[in-house]
């Protein structure tokens, strides 16, 4: 941007042609309204700045693309994204954003105060990559071997740095607080707390929204549902305590083998024959480990799986149900059998009347339309944990090719299109903009 002064003589606005922003000779930016529309100002100042989003966050667009490829390029796995939280601190501080951390964790929140106190919003983003050697062939892959950004949190955080970017120059246009929260250690089922913890201490927010974006839902389309979006689940083991002995005399021991394997096929029978058949549930077990040799009963054997489901409570339902199930077979073989949960999270759940104004907005977004399905994504996420106690909603963001195979989320070909970057972060720009009008 260059400026020239007629006559020598500096003008108290300035308005860059290009991208219709106006600055004031301090070249700070004022309005993204022309001139002509500030001479002529009429009465809808706010619904032409709804209008002007659009232009904003495509001059963001290419840093959103910079931002998402840097991140892919150093993803960092859960409780260890120093680096990347350093980069967002960074990228932040540039824009002259303030921002706190989320102690232990790496997480961060930043904070856009608006020309008043009002409402409050918040956008979370979470951070952290995984364990998976990255196989795309893509020119900026992972340079950390082992470690992939293979669920598409490079992208989540960089469009939040996108919305910070947009949300930062029209905040004297916002009735309220924005808090972009950047969350770490979510593929783990971590980072929540701090979120919480944070929240709890300055007063929280009147809604929350983020978005994940997903590769097998097809780019321009973004899923918003609602109710349940996303599954709750838990992950459980359950010991089977036995009495080993030669297995010349299965008669003489408590075989704990022959009860686990009893075991999951009784548990695979609680979605159909024990649990609510209206509510999706999954129950599966990915891990059987028993013994050291074929003629030795081993004492105990370890059974480890994993839950699904839709409603909220369904933790408790199905918990209920694992324990008769367990004492069952454990009377039938005379074996003692523990179980445990762990990494418990809700279904993610978003609070039905927010979803149509956030359809309406959705597709004002150039290029973005509302998916038709209304099925939910079998996959879990700890966002739940923060819309229970601050509702909201999650919206799913299509990025895969058309009429192409796309690799799931957490595969090591998984890839995402660039084009739609900017698409889920005007959505979420639109949608603070609305709220804090
Ligand atoms: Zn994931
Ligand atoms: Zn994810």
């Amino acid at each position: 941007m260059s400026l020239l002064y007629k006559n020598d003589v500096k003008p108290r606005f300035f308005l860059d042609r290009q991208t219709s922003m106006l600055y004031n000779s301090d070249i700070k930016l004022i309005s993204y309204l022309t001139i002509k529309e500030v001479n002529y100002m009429p009465e809808s100042r706010k619904e032409r700045n709804m209008a002007d989003l659009g232009k904003l966050f495509q001059e963001a667009e290419p840093y959103i693309i910079e931002m998402r490829r840097w991140f892919h390029q150093h993803p960092e796995v859960s409780l260890k994204e120093e680096k990347t939280s350093e980069k967002i601190k960074e990228e932040l501080a540039a824009m002259g954003i303030p921002y706190e951390e989320l102690k232990p964790s790496y997480g961060v929140v930043a904070t856009i105060q608006g020309k008043d106190s009002g409402k409050v919003i918040g956008a979370r983003a979470d951070i952290d990559a995984l364990p998976v050697t990255e196989d795309t062939g893509l020119e900026f892959s992972s340079c950390n071997v082992g470690e992939m950004h293979a669920c598409g949190h490079d992208a989540h955080i960089a469009m939040l740095l996108g919305v910070a970017k947009v949300m930062n120059q029209i905040k004297d246009e916002l009735n309220g607080t924005v808090k972009l929260v950047f969350q770490a250690a979510e593929e783990i089922g971590l980072g929540y707390k701090e979120v919480l913890d944070y929240f709890h201490e300055k007063g929280g927010v009147d809604r929350m929204i983020g978005l994940h974006i997903w590769s097998t839902l097809p780019q321009g389309e973004m899923l918003l549902i609602p109710g349940s979006v996303f599954a709750g689940g838990t992950g459980f083991k359950c010991k089977v305590n036995g009495q080993g002995g030669h297995g010349a005399r299965p008669d003489l021991v408590k075989d704990p083998v022959k009860a686990a394997c009893d075991l999951v096929l009784k548990l695979a029978a609680i979605p159909s024959n024990f649990y609510d058949v209206l509510d999706h549930s999954v129950v599966s077990v990915g891990q059987i480990h028993a013994g050291t040799q074929g003629n030795i009963f081993p004492s105990y054997a370890e059974v480890d799986g994993t839950t699904r489901f839709y409603k909220d409570g369904g933790e408790q339902a199905i918990k209920a149900i694992m324990r008769q199930i367990a004492d069952g077979v454990g009377a039938t073989y005379g074996v003692d059998i523990e179980v445990t949960h762990r990494g418990e999270i809700p279904p993610v759940y978003n609070t039905p009347d927010y979803i149509p104004r956030a359809r309406e907005l959705a597709a004002e977004v150039e290029g973005l339309t509302v998916s038709s399905q209304t099925d939910p994504i079998c996959a879990g996420d700890n966002f739940g944990m923060i819309l229970r106690e601050y509702p909201g909603f999650y919206g799913v963001l299509g990025a895969g090719k058309t009429d192409e195979y796309n690799y799931p989320q957490h595969h090591a070909k998984f890839d995402i299109q660039e084009t739609e970057f900017r698409k889920g972060a005007e959505f979420m720009g639109r949608y603070i903009a609305d709220y804090l009008k």
